[in-house]
């Protein structure tokens, strides 16, 4: 294990009868980073979670959180982290402030400093106009900010956001993520569990994509990227289209075997001046039409892909 980090999982192993939510699952954080654990649903990210907060014991392996082993010390390791969970814990008959303020009384403050504190979190994270409104009415991403800011009211190096904007739109998320950019600046040590490598990519500095329980991959978002390769080729047809079709027609142009489900195609390329028209000339004559075309460097969900044999995020959701 690395000295230096704040965060630190070790073979971690968890089991569920026949699951093996955790199977030997090993990172660690850097302080006043995000680690994002990046994987689809069932990964095992939230059991980590669970683990590294103290609300599970693990069957196997080793954590420390702050400097301290989640097993031997778990009050310790407490009272230095933030949580916020998937689903929002407010009490939504109380106002924001209200809610902040109660969650400052319970983490030991006397009453005037938490009330000082929920001011000053509800000034930070833009919800100081909405204080004093009860917090059922908020909307999604103001609940996650609130939530947020609870998790923040004992000021904690550590914080731990489980899929912190599963279920928003896309204003709300950027919202969310303009509030975590904000913490690690201010030194907070971040692990962030995700479905989604746009939050991943925006937010982390590094990355461990989970799969059945343990990492298959980590490294930052740009050399996960570089893992699998250069640029591909995006191409969506007008209708489908055969394999043999496709791959005659593109074979001058790629790098590889064309990946072709419904009418989208991809395939590696090397990035040839003008490839765009040649390879929709090249279609064309084959009599295809084509809808849409574009040459791109590979994103995670590429790396996810390459990795896992299946797509990521939303396309797995059941
Ligand atoms: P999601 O994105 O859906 O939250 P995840 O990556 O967080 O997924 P986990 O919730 O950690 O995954 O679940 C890992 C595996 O362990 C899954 O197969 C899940 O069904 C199983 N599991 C988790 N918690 C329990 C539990 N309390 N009892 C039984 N099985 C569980």
């Amino acid at each position: 294990m690395e000295t230096h980090a704040v965060i630190e999982a070790a073979g971690l192993a968890k089991h569920y009868g026949n699951v093996h939510a955790l199977a030997g699952l090993d990172f660690s954080v850097e302080r006043g980073t995000v680690l994002s654990l990046l994987g689809p649903n069932g990964a095992g990210k939230t059991t980590a979670v669970r683990v590294l907060t103290t609300r599970t014991v693990p069957d196997g392996g080793r954590a420390r959180v702050a400097g301290y082993d989640v097993a031997a010390h778990p009050a310790q390791v407490r009272r230095r982290i933030g949580v916020t969970a998937q689903d929002v814990t407010m009490d939504g008959l109380l106002t924001g402030r209200q809610n902040l303020q109660m969650v400052g009384e319970l983490s030991g403050l006397s009453r005037r400093a938490a009330k000082r504190r929920a001011d000053e979190l509800l000034e930070r994270f833009g919800l100081a106009e909405a204080g004093g409104r009860v917090a059922k009415g908020y909307s999604g991403g103001m609940r996650r900010r609130l939530d947020l800011a609870a998790s923040l009211v004992a000021d904690p190096p550590v914080l731990f956001l489980d899929e912190p904007t599963t279920g928003l739109d896309p204003t709300s998320r950027a919202e969310v993520w303009g509030v975590v950019e904000d913490l690690t600046n201010r030194g907070v040590t971040v692990l962030l569990t995700t479905q989604y490598l746009d939050e991943a990519d925006r937010l982390a500095s590094r990355v461990v994509v989970v799969d059945h329980g343990r990492a298959i991959a980590e490294g930052t978002p740009a050399e996960l990227k570089r893992s699998v390769g250069g640029a591909r080729l995006h191409v969506t047809l007008s209708a489908e289209a055969s394999q043999e079709t496709v791959v005659s027609a593109l074979a001058p142009y790629v790098a590889g075997t064309p990946r072709l489900s419904g009418g989208c195609v991809s395939a590696p390329v090397n990035g040839e001046r003008g490839l765009a028209t040649l390879v929709v000339r090249a279609l064309d004559a084959a009599g295809l039409l084509v809808d849409d075309v574009e040459v791109r460097q590979p994103s995670l969900d590429d790396v996810f892909f390459a990795l896992t044999g299946q797509p990521a995020a939303e396309e797995v959701v059941a």
